[in-house]
């Protein structure tokens, strides 16, 4: 595996006293990598390669640019199992989990390399005679990418992958907890014939690296997923001086249960939601909203297949829940526990370390029972595997608690009734709605984001994410010997 950064087509290590330290945090004595980060003047070096190279990739026809993208797609799963692996030890979830983003990334890859003959603008009638108009779309330049830790691989292949075939080029900052994954997608590309500068990546820290990208006046967009705190910041910083910006940032997922759900599919949709990825997605199930006619048939099945969970290191491939990534996620598990306890909620199942699962950041999975807007634990986007579960007595209710959070990803019902679900789909406050099914996923063709504070700028994925990474320009073609435009009304 390669290490460093990678800039203008060679990787380097750093001059810097910074050591980014890659460890497995199911195993803590594993250090997968130990390297120096890079600087401000490191990302100030990949801006400027990734303008030099800017000049020649714009000009490559875009089919060609996707063939490339194909090409790294079949690199990718000759090495998927390597990719797979990797993405395991570094982010700890299991690898059943490792596997499916890896094979997400791949269809992403694929469906964006399609898109190359697929860039598409308008022709539109003109007002004037003999005139011809229409719209096309251009790259915009150099962008930035900035990335965070929980889908390593998945969520930089989404960015990176229509960036280029849009013809832009890209500078590209991991999150520091996930280097490994995020090189060996560079290192992908390259093999793949990426040509050099066209996609340069920088590891090190936001206050640093991320900061220079926002700031650079060379860089025309940002496509950021992360924290509220970090996305809200820097989405103020690029607006002030006009560049685009996409920011995919926090959830607090509801799944509503109606007294005729399917109870069983309820239980394994909400399972799987809350406790898949150690419950570290943003697309994560954190709430239940469920009527009280069910409500006790529903906990029992889900506290049953909390108890089947076996927490631990996800190479092992009888475990089912991995660990917090870092102290820092495992202290905030922990914390919400006491925070959910003291507001009132009643623990049902788990709470607390894990310390039979092993050298590494384990928690159990938790259940709390009794949970109201007002608790902090209804609120706020812990990032662990923690499930509220809240009462509602009519659909309206229901809706109603679902939308009472500031975030707006994902949500899903579990009904058979079409009134109460077109209901739900109509006035869910989410960018995206299941009907009986988890909350969690994504598919490459179809767009990806949230409403309220979750997200702003364009979504991802499908031609939506093609889209931010072009902009319109509209051509009048006057073919006449005399067209005055002035004239038009
Ligand atoms: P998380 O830790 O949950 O991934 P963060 O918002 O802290 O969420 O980090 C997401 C990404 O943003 C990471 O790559 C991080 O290094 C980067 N980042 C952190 N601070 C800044 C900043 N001030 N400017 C730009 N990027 C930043």
């Amino acid at each position: 595996m390669k290490t460093g950064s990678h800039v203008a087509g060679k990787w380097f290590h750093p001059q810097s006293d910074r050591i980014t330290k890659n460890i497995n945090p199911a195993q803590l004595d594993e250090v997968i990598a130990e390297f120096p980060a890079a600087t401000a003047e490191d990302t100030d070096r990949a801006i400027d390669a990734a303008s030099q190279a800017y000049l020649s990739w714009s000009k490559t026809p875009a089919p060609e640019r996707g063939r490339i993208l194909w090409r790294a797609a079949e690199i990718a799963r000759s090495r998927h199992e390597e990719i797979s692996n990797l993405m395991t030890r570094e982010e700890g979830k299991i690898i059943q989990e490792a596997r499916g983003e890896t094979s997400k990334g791949i269809n992403v890859l694929e469906f964006y390399a399609g898109e190359g003959f697929r860039i598409e603008g308008k022709t539109l009638p003109s007002e004037v005679r003999d005139t011809f108009t229409c719209t096309i779309r251009r790259p915009l330049g150099v962008v930035g990418l900035i990335t965070p830790w929980n889908f390593p691989w998945a969520i930089p292949v989404w960015k990176i992958a229509p960036a280029l075939v849009a013809g832009n080029s890209v500078v590209f900052k991991p999150a520091e907890l996930t280097p490994g994954s995020a090189s060996l997608l560079v290192e992908i590309f390259q093999e793949a014939g990426l040509p050099d500068g066209v996609l340069n990546m920088v590891v090190g820290p936001g206050s640093q690296v991320g900061d220079r990208i926002v700031n650079h006046p060379a860089i025309r967009a940002i496509s950021f997923t992360g924290s509220n705190a970090v996305g809200g910041a820097l989405y103020t910083q690029a607006a002030q001086r006009g560049a685009k910006v996409t920011c995919e940032m926090g959830g607090k997922n509801a799944v509503l249960v109606l007294p005729d759900a399917d109870l069983e599919k309820a239980a394994v949709a909400i399972h799987a939601g809350a406790f898949g990825s150690t419950g570290q997605r943003c697309t994560a199930t954190s709430r239940v909203v469920v009527f009280p006619e069910v409500k006790d048939a529903l906990l029992e099945a889900l506290v049953e297949k909390a108890r089947s969970i076996k927490v631990g290191n996800g190479l092992d491939e009888s475990v089912t829940m991995g660990p917090a990534v870092d102290e820092k996620q495992y202290k905030t598990d922990l914390d919400y526990l006491d925070i959910a306890q003291n507001d009132g909620a009643k623990l049902i199942f788990g709470g607390g370390k894990d310390e039979e699962a092993g050298n590494g950041y384990f928690v159990k999975p938790t259940i709390f029972d009794d949970v109201t807007p007002n608790m902090r634990i209804f609120q706020e986007e812990v990032f662990g595997p923690i499930l509220s579960v809240s009462t509602a007595q009519s659909i309206d209710e229901a809706i109603s608690i679902g939308n009472a959070v500031e975030y707006g990803l994902t949500s899903s019902i579990f009904t058979q009734d079409i009134d109460a679900a077109m209901q739900f789909v109509e006035g869910v406050e989410t960018g995206m709605v299941h009907i009986n099914e988890p909350t969690i996923g994504g598919e490459a063709q179809l767009p990806f984001g949230g409403t309220k504070s979750t997200g702003v700028g364009e979504r991802e994925m499908a031609q939506e994410g093609l889209n931010f990474f072009t902009e319109l320009k509209t051509v009048f073609i006057n073919f006449s010997g005399n067209a005055d435009r002035a004239m038009i009304r």
